[in-house]
């Protein structure tokens, strides 16, 4: 068999100007194991980006490689459409018995596109189509995904000026925290879509992050939740809660939002609901909300069967009990640790996120950019959120050593405390 070389030179030649991530990472990546990344040269970098929270559980897991590796050595189904497989009723029992059932979620489980945008788009469908009503309120900041419907819930500028279209039907209201501590946005909600003259038409759903992953790591806190949960039950919308980024641990519990007394009706999830950084998305629906027809909201690839082989391990291996959520408490400790000596570096710093989602606001996106390419040429992959990607952002894999972590915050330090005294002496 022919083997073409790994020639840099074609991402520059042939791949489109829409690549992003490889601008500011520009290594050639070549393995990766639990917490580490493994260039070409053989260049060690300890990621703490995780495929966007989509390896939550690392890099590689030895039991769910295994399982893979067996499943396709037994010519096991690669491809079912979404045909009744026994990787797919595995999946759903751990799914059912270690997720829903000790939660008291009712909901069934949809399997859509395997993209967080995919699922979003089959969530906003659904609301629609159950209330047979068409608008939808999203909140500053937040970020659904950049497919035409996902894009008109979603904030961003930059991305919506890709969109070359109108981008109807999403009435945006401020995020807890969006004008200040003073002002109450659950208070604005209500009174605007309680007053038949606010011009808000009345929701099909209302959908927010609990915490906004790209807008900034703004963390609703608990009463927020269970006022716009009761908002929008009083005004007959949906309430989605858009758990892609947020879901899967990331948030220091398996659902953003399960100890905070609400009970969404639709749940959207992707990223590391795999468990291997394979594409899978789903969205999780009240039954008496789950109201597509069989194939009305189609696709090729729900279901992607060597997903559910990695899901299933992901749910058996983490979320049987509790022990792993202990463990959480610890990590997201010594992250908290180590953003606190942080904040101290840079004058008027903000911690920012909750859980093992966390960050520091340090005010401007040249700042950050220039301790995110510090870090990263000191051997840590690291990203920025927020409106003007001020906010350097923490998603390291939930099951990195505790001794890796002290590792990437101390690198992070550095490339604090390096860049804010570079920038003094050229302010000087
Ligand atoms: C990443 C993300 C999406 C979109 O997921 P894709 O797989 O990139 O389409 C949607 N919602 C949230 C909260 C996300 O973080």
């Amino acid at each position: 068999m022919l083997t073409s070389p790994s020639d840099p030179t074609v991402f520059q030649r042939r791949e489109s100007e829409a690549r992003s991530y490889c601008r500011g990472f520009d290594a050639v990546f070549s393995q990766a194991a639990g917490s580490e990344l493994i260039d070409a040269d053989g260049n060690r970098y300890i990621d703490f980006l995780a495929g966007c929270s989509s390896l939550n559980y690392g890099h590689n897991d030895p039991d769910m490689k295994q399982a893979l590796i067996d499943h396709i050595a037994g010519d096991g189904i690669a491809h079912g459409l979404d045909l009744h497989t026994e990787v797919k009723a595995r999946f759903l029992t751990a799914f059912e018995t270690h997720i829903l059932k000790p939660r008291n979620m009712d909901h069934r489980v949809m399997f859509t596109g395997p993209t967080g945008a995919n699922a979003v788009e089959a969530a906003m469908k659904l609301a629609r189509k159950v209330t047979g009503r068409t608008n939808i309120v999203a909140f500053t900041n937040g970020f659904h995904g950049v497919t035409q419907g996902a894009l008109s819930a979603t904030g961003n500028g930059y991305h919506r000026g890709g969109a070359g279209i109108v981008l109807a039907g999403v009435t945006r209201l401020p995020f807890e925290g969006y004008m200040g501590s003073d002002i109450d946005t659950a208070l604005m909600l209500e009174k605007m879509l309680g007053d038949p003259s606010s011009g808000v038409e009345p929701p099909a759903a209302i959908m927010f992050e609990t915490i906004q992953g790209e807008g900034g790591l703004n963390a609703a806190s608990a009463e927020w939740v269970r006022r716009v949960a009761r908002i929008a039950k009083d005004h007959g919308a949906l309430l989605i809660i858009d758990d892609v980024q947020a879901g899967c641990g990331r948030a220091g519990s398996f659902f953003s939002f399960e100890d905070f007394g609400v009970m969404p009706d639709i749940v959207t999830m992707a990223k590391s609901i795999s468990g291997f950084g394979l594409p899978m998305a789903l969205m999780l629906v009240r039954p008496e909300h789950d109201k597509f027809g069989p194939a009305e909201h189609n696709g090729t690839f729900r279901g992607n069967t060597h997903a559910f082989v990695t899901a299933r391990i992901a749910i058996e291996k983490f979320w049987a009990d509790d022990s792993f959520q202990e463990q959480l408490k610890q990590k997201e400790r010594i992250i908290l640790s180590g953003l606190a000596a942080i904040s101290e570096m840079v004058p008027g710093a903000r911690l920012k996120g909750r859980g093992l989602m966390r960050g520091v606001d340090v005010g401007s996106g040249d700042l950050a950019a220039a301790i995110c390419r510090r870090a990263y040429d000191n051997g840590l992959v690291i990203e920025t959120s927020g409106p003007n990607d001020e906010v350097v952002k923490i998603l390291a894999p939930l099951t990195t050593p505790d001794t890796v972590l002290r590792k990437g915050l101390n690198i992070l330090m550095d490339a604090v405390r390096d860049t804010v005294t570079d920038m003094k002496f050229a302010a000087e």
